[in-house]
């Protein structure tokens, strides 16, 4: 694994909120609150990367040159479902100049390969150096659907350093098919858990993300 293209965020609060969410006994809306609360501090910690501009204005007692994110880049959050979704109302709460452009994928149980069933990413890019974009999936399990996503943006010539990976749990063997592809995207993740089972679940991992967020 390339330590340095993978951010581990760590400190009490995210410990805490994890131990909730892999719980079997934590139910489905005890799962969302905890794991909305870690998707807040890992899109916090993606938005270090936006380049910033000098803006001066007016406080009720002086002029002053602030810095803010610069408002001719184009911020995109692509969760991909449905699991992803879970990231998208902190997502627009914290960065609300972002759009979100929906990923539709699901794991075929056999192959456990992505099976493509809706694509909101645009066509044309402009500018491609100004994009910076979010992958969310709060589970890095193989990386085939990120990889897949990647793919999607990578395409559009956005520059590999502007695409970052936002997940949860992620297993070993996730963050090297990702590093072994895309060597220069980021991953930012709350945990590195111990390996995938023969299904391709993480392990201890949460189960299901999708079902226990969405109580099915
Ligand atoms: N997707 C999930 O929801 N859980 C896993 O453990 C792996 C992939």
């Amino acid at each position: 694994m390339n330590k340095d293209r993978v951010r581990l965020i760590e400190n009490p609060v995210i410990l805490q909120n994890l131990c909730t969410m892999r719980d079997k006994d934590t139910d489905s809306q005890g799962v969302r609150i905890a794991t909305r609360k870690i998707t807040r501090t890992l899109l916090y910690e993606a938005s270090k990367c936006l380049p910033l501009v000098e803006k001066t204005i007016t406080t009720p007692l002086a002029s002053f040159k602030a810095q803010t994110i610069d408002p001719d880049i184009n911020i995109i959050i692509s969760p991909i479902l449905r699991a992803g979704l879970i990231f998208t109302d902190e997502a627009i709460d914290i960065l609300p100049q972002a759009c979100i452009r929906h990923i539709g994928m699901y794991r075929d149980e056999k192959t456990l390969k992505p099976v493509w069933y809706y694509n909101k990413v645009p066509m044309q890019v402009k500018d491609s150096h100004k994009f910076h974009i979010f992958i969310t999936d709060p589970m890095l399990a193989t990386g085939n659907s990120l990889i897949e996503a990647i793919k999607l943006y990578a395409d559009k010539q956005i520059p590999l350093e502007n695409i970052k990976v936002i997940c949860i749990i992620a297993a070993p063997e996730g963050i090297a098919n990702i590093q072994e592809k895309f060597p220069q995207v980021e991953i930012i993740t709350a945990a590195i858990d111990s390996h995938l089972n023969e299904h391709g679940y993480i392990i201890p991992g949460m189960g299901d993300a999708g079902d226990r967020i969405f109580n099915t």
